[in-house]
């Protein structure tokens, strides 16, 4: 089996992917940069991320974990002390594998045929730094409504715990596959309206938002962040691929999501 270990870059980080890279080779594993079979991020969720968005073009061959040194991460969710325990059942694969949904957004220009397409593990957002974000929001073909306010945020399942939960969104389990699109301060008045509710999509159902002005558009696909003038439409779906995870132990959804936003003992 080939390997590769993403680390964050500091030092303890560092520290961790030495001895899990000595260890995994002396079990007669390779690393390889090109086509990993397993990728290990080591760092917080933001590593995961980007450890995600580059090998993103071959997800049907890679699978991911992830080793968090900082506090407990949503996908790097094993510990510094368990690596020696996590490197032995690397080292006995075969491991189980379990897949969770992705966001596909496609951004097409007005000026061309051009399109953008992206995978989002998170989401996407769009906001904008003139004024406000106006967009008609289309939902299977059909107007849904018109949205004029901070911008909009489409999140995965395992991304619905992340920005999607700060704006109110509500948590999707990363069995369904699907995508949420929440608000980010909407202008409701009597002039103006829109739902007002995180709309949860299931797979098949696009969504289209077609900007009604001019404005510049930030659009964001994780951490990544870029500016886009002339935008006629930002698709978004359930994504055909998927992110496969290599699991060595099980940790449930909820159980991660307990010990990441509720107080223990503090029934
Ligand atoms: P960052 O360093 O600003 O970290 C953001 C935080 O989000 C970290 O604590 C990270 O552990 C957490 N996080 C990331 N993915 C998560 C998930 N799926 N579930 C629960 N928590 C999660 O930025 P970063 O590390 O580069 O991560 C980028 C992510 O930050 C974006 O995808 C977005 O979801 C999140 N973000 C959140 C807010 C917010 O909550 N208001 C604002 C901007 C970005």
């Amino acid at each position: 089996m080939k390997f590769k270990i993403v680390s964050k870059g500091d030092k303890r980080s560092n520290k961790i992917k030495s001895t899990i890279k000595q260890y995994l080779t002396d079990f007669d594993l390779e690393y390889c940069r090109q086509e990993p079979d397993l990728v290990i991020s080591v760092g917080g969720d933001g590593t995961f991320l980007e450890a995600f968005h580059r090998y993103v073009h071959r997800l049907d061959q890679t699978a991911f974990i992830g080793v968090h040194t900082g506090h407990l991460g949503f996908y790097a969710d094993w510990l510094p002390d368990e690596v020696e325990k996590l490197i032995i059942e690397i080292a006995k694969t075969p491991y189980q594998v379990v897949e969770y949904p992705l966001l596909e957004v496609i951004i097409r220009s007005k000026l061309d045929k051009n399109e953008s397409r992206f995978l989002a593990l998170n989401e996407s957002t769009i906001k904008t730094l003139e004024g406000s974000v106006v967009m008609d929001v289309e939902i299977k073909g059909d107007h849904f409504e018109t949205f004029r306010g901070d911008g909009l945020c489409i999140s995965t399942p395992s991304g619905s715990t992340a920005y999607n939960k700060a704006l109110g969104g509500g948590i999707i389990h990363p069995s369904l596959p699907s995508i949420q699109l929440t608000e980010m301060a909407s202008i409701n008045n009597r002039v103006f309206r829109t739902i007002g509710s995180p709309l949860i999509l299931p797979k098949h159902h696009t969504c289209m938002l077609k900007p009604m002005n001019d404005r510049s558009l930030i659009i964001t696909i994780d951490h990544y962040t870029k500016t886009y003038e002339n935008v006629k439409s930002i698709q978004c779906r359930v994504a055909k691929e998927k992110i496969r995870f290599a699991r060595f132990r099980p940790f449930p959804f909820w159980d991660r999501v307990r010990d990441s936003f509720v107080a223990e003992g503090d029934f």
